[in-house]
């Protein structure tokens, strides 16, 4: 059944005072596993803690070795953790920024809602069984997208638009640019 004929089965059902078409029964796991999308959110999860992880096994590391030249290794382990911080940043964040809700295209980590919980968005996500602007139990289902569009409502405005995105970059390469530039200078 294609998305047309959806829709013209809804408006059938609408005029003739029928109840809307039984949505199929729905798998279990919240919105985010139905969406498919619960696999960006823990591998975001792992992927922005991997520095911190390299520069903590640094860190003990380093105490192993008190008053001795560290190891290479170490040196190499603190490297790894100082350059990857950014690139490991901007993966997880590109993660979460491609969880979206494939009927009305919300963006569950930027969304108004989102924004107010701030650090309890993901926690947020995670219980939601449905989408909260369209009401997608996660399946996008035709019947779902039907009802989108015959809805007529409009999709919420993206936050991180193009120029928000480049203003984080400059911000970012600004800040890392200061942090080598001091790194550098207390080694001259
Ligand atoms: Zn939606």
């Amino acid at each position: 059944m294609s998305l047309l004929d959806v829709a013209r089965e809804e408006e059938r059902r609408r005029r003739g005072g029928l109840p809307p078409v039984p949505v199929s029964p729905r798998p279990a796991g919240g919105w985010l596993r139905r969406s498919g999308h619960h696999w960006k959110v823990r591998a975001a999860q792992w992927i922005g803690v991997s520095p911190v992880l390299l520069l903590l096994v640094w860190f003990v590391g380093v105490r192993a070795y008190p008053g001795k030249q560290e190891p290479r290794w170490l040196v190499s382990l603190f490297t790894a953790g100082m350059l990857s911080t950014v690139p490991t940043a901007i993966a997880a964040f590109s993660l979460r920024a491609s969880v979206r809700c494939r009927v009305c295209g919300l963006r569950l980590g930027s969304c108004a809602e989102a924004r107010r919980l701030r650090l309890h968005k993901w926690l947020w996500v995670q219980t939601l069984e449905a989408c909260p602007v369209c009401g997608d139990d996660g399946a996008a289902s035709e019947a779902g997208r039907a009802r989108w569009i015959a809805s007529g409502s409009v999709s919420e405005p993206v936050y991180w638009s193009r120029q928000r995105v480049l203003a984080a970059l400059m911000i970012t390469a600004a800040m890392v640019a200061a942090f080598f530039w001091y790194v550098l200078h207390l080694k001259a």
